[in-house]
């Protein structure tokens, strides 16, 4: 029986990365079938719901999704839970994705492209590990007024012992498959929920005693990516804090067209996508750069579907690709997004 994968294009240059992530899969002539369902501002244009249920349920039976991108501010003034952003958030509820895999790593002839000096970035090659469905995101939200009539707002940060140990062993885990290092960020001198974090961390790291953990507070973190970002190899950290830390690497890393990511439920079923959003400054151009998608696939394949192989070789494409020359728009050059494929599909 072959495998289903779920493929999500959704807005903007979403269906333009996605199409070419699906040709350079069926490329590699794995035992693989493809499914596709509108999601975003085009499911919402098809069926008046950005995560239509036909959608939800071709996500639940897939073995894995390939998510493009949503949004586009034509849906600005819908109600909010009829936005294009909440198909995302939906699916990463509905399916418990509850860990973030983002690789940010420098593709060798990209140095230029860092906001970091070129000798700096070079030696960036790190995982953040963000916790997804916890934290200030999801507590409890309400807006009132003080004892002096003022406006008032509050989010609350919380985490459960269970949370944090999940999140925890997906670090060690990724940190297993890689240098062996893993740094929990957290912000223990300030915040209650950092303690339990930190705590909890320890006592996971007893089950992990060939990986080396160390502790850093977010601040300081988001000062040593920039000061020396190859002194880290995994970062577990929490929704809030790794959504800050990741965008922050991205930029490190060089272009947001080149870096993928991971959302896993720990059972092996995950939600892949790159990190950008659907460009609609560049959308229906061919100006898109592919290789997030392409790279989301091969995290796909690694992280779902058990082919470390087939994994391997698209990632070693387009690091041949790249040193070969080629380059988009984002990256200094001129090929459109097909021909970016291409290039990747001839080194294939
Ligand atoms: P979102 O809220 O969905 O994350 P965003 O506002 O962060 O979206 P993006 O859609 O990621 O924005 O786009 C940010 C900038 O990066 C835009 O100028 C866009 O054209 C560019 N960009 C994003 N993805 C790519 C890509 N694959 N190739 C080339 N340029 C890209
Ligand atoms: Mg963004």
């Amino acid at each position: 029986m072959p495998q289903l994968i779920a493929i999500l294009p959704g807005d903007g240059i979403g269906p333009e990365v996605t199409a070419e992530a699906r040709r350079v899969l069926e490329t590699l002539g794995l035992d693989l079938r493809f499914e596709e369902a509108p999601v975003g501002g085009a499911a919402y244009d098809a069926t008046g719901h950005p995560l239509p249920p036909a959608t939800l349920d071709l996500a639940r039976r897939a073995d894995a999704v390939l998510f493009g991108a949503v949004g586009d501010s034509r849906y600005d003034g819908l109600a909010r839970a009829l936005r294009p952003e909440q198909a995302i958030l939906g699916l990463r509820k509905e399916l418990g994705l509850f860990a973030n895999l983002r690789p940010a790593k420098l593709f060798a002839g990209l140095e230029d492209a860092s906001a970091l000096r070129p000798e700096i970035a070079a030696r960036i090659d790190l995982v953040i590990v963000r916790e997804l469905t916890g934290d200030v995101y999801f507590g409890l939200k309400s807006r009132g007024t003080t004892a002096e009539g003022l406006r008032e707002g509050r989010d609350l940060m919380r985490y459960d012992e269970a949370e944090v140990a999940r999140i925890a062993r997906v670090g060690f885990e990724t940190a297993r498959t890689r240098g062996g290092r893993l740094c929990s960020v957290d912000k223990a001198n300030v915040l209650e929920t950092s303690q339990l974090w930190r705590d909890v961390v320890i006592e996971v790291s007893v089950e992990y005693p060939d990986v080396a953990l160390t502790h850093m507070y977010v601040d300081n973190a988001a000062m040593q990516m920039v000061r020396d970002p190859g002194q880290f190899d995994v970062i577990v950290t929490g929704n809030l804090f790794g959504d800050i830390l990741s965008d922050q690497a991205s930029m490190c890393a060089g272009s947001i067209g080149m870096l993928p990511s991971a959302a896993l439920d720990g059972s092996g079923k995950g939600l892949y996508e790159p990190i950008h959003g659907s460009a609609p400054d560049i959308a229906g151009q061919g100006l898109a750069n592919p290789a997030a998608a392409i790279l989301s696939a091969a995290m796909l394949l690694r992280h779902s579907l058990g082919m470390a192989e087939p994994a391997d070789r698209i990632e070693a494409a387009v690091a041949a690709a790249i040193v070969g020359g080629a380059r988009t728009r984002d990256l200094g050059g001129t090929l459109s997004t097909r021909a970016m494929a291409d290039a990747i599909l001839t080194q294939l």
